[in-house]
């Protein structure tokens, strides 16, 4: 029987397959204790690895968390009571990043990261209310003696590699089912794009459900000579008191704290329990499920446990205070650490809302404005009496209507800026926006606003309940309720500033004229101001100022956006690249800074544009000759624009427009690339990859001024979009026979019946390989259906759906579809009996 008392490495598992694993590495292994104390039902493995004896206990079956992994920890120290290093080897979710490129069998360690402990713990699911957490203390940094180890095997691992998988590999001859523990084939390591969910339900595994199409997996490339593989990662592990098995809450924590490991049981252990955390990786967090690797996973852990134990000299770890001495030592400075877990609670919590809320995003609009900003942007109203009158609160709400084009936009978020500047207020903001039907809507409206609420920490409780009454986020609320939440925590919030942008920029007018009545008139929005802005159309000149009082609707005043205007035009000639490189004569500086300041007749836009047509002037005289002729209004400048597309793109062009004017969502620059590359009329191959723009960017040179790239940001993505420049872009080509719906639905279907049809490969990369594969199948009915009078599309759509295999593609790559498909189908061949 052994002595209790020689045991100074006390190492923690939770489940068999990590006590397996940890027991396969001891290098010899010793009889029992001889005695424990009292009530201590753990079980022990006994023995020594390098100079050290080490007692190695498993958490008792199934009982694993944060409570029962304290007590093992607790009853150890009373039974070992000269531990004086504590490892809690196991396994763990792994959290990849763009930063930390985790796989499976990765080992991470617990380190310090970013200023906070090795560890933190989160609460998730039903207790996120509940406080409990805040008596968790955390002991970081783990002992001195370890960290030093753990720095040592770090460099060695640097400079020689490690030989962790040869430690495995002669581990496993210890164990009998080794099958278990060895390491599963690369192909079964598989880590699906964040919004891949398994099938809720589904007792399959991955293999089976969700499959190696690589449209839903992030490619990895294979680690080169290097690389360690499997790596080890030092850095932060998150412990809770459920697992994280969804992929955007693990995003999140990754993007936001740097978290590179979700586990259970350690946040309860550190008070109990100063240890060092080594977990290694055997899935992703995610709702996927692969219990594959959890076996070689916790042999990595382990077999790195062994060789961090390997760098300690004995008498070391003799230096050591013993851990129940520590114990008692203890002081709880807790204060960041207790923030870091409100902060970890807060983030899983928004997160969680925003995809049930899904708020359209108003930083694209914000950011989109603000590149357009010169010194001094609105400052005349920012100064003026109005402004401010309102601003302190003698104005309640004011209208500004200004004709198209005025820049009214740019003084919205102009506005917004100034006001985000002050103390004890929230300022909310929208922007109607005719790129995105989405941000059209009352709807989109409410739930932007109230996220921004939520997460101003004004009240979240009434959209937490809101989100529990609807079955925990099961179900959408009603444009009604959403209204009245947005009220209440309108109601019981400190001084607030509402932004609306471009309200005619709306289609529901009638719910949005309902929506601001309502606003305006409730007593106990007293406290919110609002100011929103639009063009003088009818249906606004003849409610809003009987609602607000004519002196709080005002006109944007000509002379004064025309000043801003000459401001704005000096420092794009002053400043910006593309007229800094011409080094414009003082003689025709001035000629240009005069000539467009004073006849843009408040015009922001028609100025911006002219400057657009200077910049690609290759003379002075190019551009003198434009001075003499500039066009009267918008409409002639588009019109301009238009005539001077080259002959040999104009097709293009002209396709590319009808797409941007009446696409059902906005357009990737990569599906945009596609459409260029379809010409629908060609036969007999009407797509060609050959066709394909070298770089996109490109786009821009089709139609330069009318369309302009914006970088959209979705969760952690972004992507460029391809929108047209201005609302009175889109109503200008409107107004042109070419753009009208019927002759643009009619190019449309063809052109994406073209590319169904033209595009050949590998079914599973198709979606990968053909950017706008998904784009033409869900949305080709859509613009059929609007161009059903023309025959040519008739006859297009018969060929299409009479072909076999362009048929099964086109189901293939829209499931939802087949069923459309199919009545469709039946549809159009009983047209042609
Ligand atoms: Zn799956």
């Amino acid at each position: 029987m052994s002595d209790p008392e020689k045991y100074t490495v006390g190492w923690i598992c939770a489940i068999t397959t990590e006590f397996v694993a940890a027991r396969a590495f001891l290098d010899e292994e010793h009889d029992g204790p001889c005695q424990v104390a009292q009530h201590d039902n753990n079980s022990y493995v006994l023995g020594k690895i390098g100079n050290h004896n080490v007692v190695i206990a498993v958490l008792p079956d199934v009982e694993y968390g944060i409570a029962s992994a304290a007590a093992v920890a607790r009853d150890m120290l009373h039974s070992f009571p000269n531990v004086r290093i504590g490892l809690m080897v196991g396994i763990g979710g792994g959290a990849p990043s763009r930063k930390r490129d985790v796989r499976l069998g990765d080992v991470v360690v617990s380190s310090r990261d970013g200023g906070q402990g090795g560890v933190f713990q989160y609460d998730y699911g039903k207790t996120i209310q509940n406080q409990s957490f805040q008596e968790t203390g955390f002991l970081d940094p783990p002992p001195m003696v370890l960290r030093t180890a753990m720095s040592k095997l770090k460099s060695t691992y640097e400079m020689e590699g490690h030989k962790l998988v040869d430690d495995v590999d002669r581990a496993l001859k210890k164990i009998k089912k080794r099958k278990k523990y060895t390491r599963p084939p690369p192909e079964s390591d598989r880590l699906y794009r964040s919004d891949v969910v398994h099938p809720a339900h589904s007792a399959d595994g991955c293999d089976v459900t969700c499959g190696n199409d690589e449209a839903n997996l992030v490619v990895r490339v294979e680690r080169d000579e290097e690389e360690d593989d499997p790596a080890i990662h030092y850095g932060l592990i998150a412990s809770g008191n459920q697992l994280i098995k969804d992929a955007l809450i693990r995003d999140k924590l990754a993007d936001d704290r740097g978290v590179l490991c979700f586990e259970m049981e350690s946040a309860g252990l550190m008070n109990h329990f100063p240890c060092l955390v080594i977990r290694g990786i055997c899935d992703y967090s995610d709702s996927h499920k692969n219990k594959e690797w959890q076996g070689f996973a916790a042999m990595m852990a382990a077999a790195y446990s062994r060789d961090l134990l390997h760098q300690i000299p004995a008498n070391k770890i003799q230096e050591e205070r013993r851990i129940s001495e520590v114990l008692g030592l203890i002081r709880e400075d807790l204060g960041h650490l207790h923030q870091t877990a409100k902060e970890a609670k807060t983030i899983v919590a928004t997160s969680r809302l925003e995809r049930w809320l899904r708020p359209p995003d108003t930083s694209t609009n914000f950011n989109q404005a603000r590149k357009k900003w010169h010194e001094g942007s609105g400052q005349w109203f920012l100064d003026s009496a109005t402004f401010n009158e309102w601003k302190h609160g003698s104005r309640r709400h004011l209208w500004l209507y200004g004709l198209a084009g005025c820049g009214k936009t740019i003084l919205s978020t102009t506005i917004v800026d100034h006001l985000q500047k002050m103390n004890d207020c929230f300022v909310l903001e929208f922007y109607f926006d005719f790129n995105d039907t989405v941000k059209q809507q009352v709807d989109g409206l409410s739930r932007s606003l109230l996220f921004q609420l939520y997460k101003f920490g004004s009240h979240p409780e009434h959209l937490d309940n809101l989100y529990k009454s609807c079955q925990d986020g099961q179900r959408q609320p009603d444009g009604r309720t959403l209204l009245s939440c947005l009220h209440t925590m309108i109601k019981g919030s400190k001084a607030i500033f509402v932004i609306l942008d471009a309200l005619d920029e709306c289609t529901e007018r009638r719910d949005l004229l309902e929506c601001l009545k309502e606003f305006f008139t409730t007593p106990d929005l007293s406290h919110a101001r609002l100011l929103a802005t639009s063009r003088p159309e009818e249906e606004f000149l003849s409610f809003i100022p009987s609602w607000l009082g004519k002196e709080h609707c005002l006109q944007l005043d000509k002379d004064a956006v025309d000043n801003d205007i000459r401001s704005y035009v000096e420092a794009r000639l002053e400043h910006s690249p593309e007229f800094v490189s011409k080094r414009l004569s003082k003689d025709l500086f001035e000629q240009i800074r005069k000539q467009i300041g004073n006849r843009a007749d408040g015009m922001f836009r028609w100025a911006a544009c002219q400057l657009d047509s200077f910049a690609v002037c290759m003379s002075p005289r190019a551009i003198e000759k434009a001075l003499e002729s500039l066009p009267r209004d918008l409409d002639e400048t588009y019109r301009r624009m238009l005539r001077s597309i080259p002959v040999d793109i104009e097709k293009d062009a002209i396709r590319l427009l009808q797409f941007l004017v009446h696409t059902k969502r906005p357009l990737a620059v990569s599906e945009v690339v596609e459409v260029i590359a379809t010409q629908a009329d060609e036969v007999p191959q009407s797509f060609d990859a050959k066709r394909r723009l070298f770089r996109e960017t490109d786009v821009l040179r089709y139609c330069p001024s009318l369309v302009s790239l914006i970088e959209v940001s979705k969760g952690y993505k972004t992507r460029k979009e391809l929108h047209l420049a201005h609302f009175s872009v889109k109503e200008y080509l409107l107004k042109q026979d070419q753009f009208d719906l019927t002759s643009s639905c009619i190019v449309m279907t063809k052109t994406c019946l073209s590319y169904l049809t033209d595009i050949e490969g590998d079914s599973s990369k198709m979606r990968q390989d053909f950017p706008l594969a998904r784009y033409a199948t869900m949305f080709w009915t859509d613009y059929a259906t609007s161009a059903e009078t023309s025959g040519e599309v008739v006859q297009a759509i018969v060929k299409f759906l009479q072909n076999e295999v362009i048929f099964e593609r086109w189901c293939r790559l829209g499931r939802r579809c087949q069923h459309a498909g199919r009545l469709l189908r039946q549809r159009s061949s009983s047209c042609l009996i």
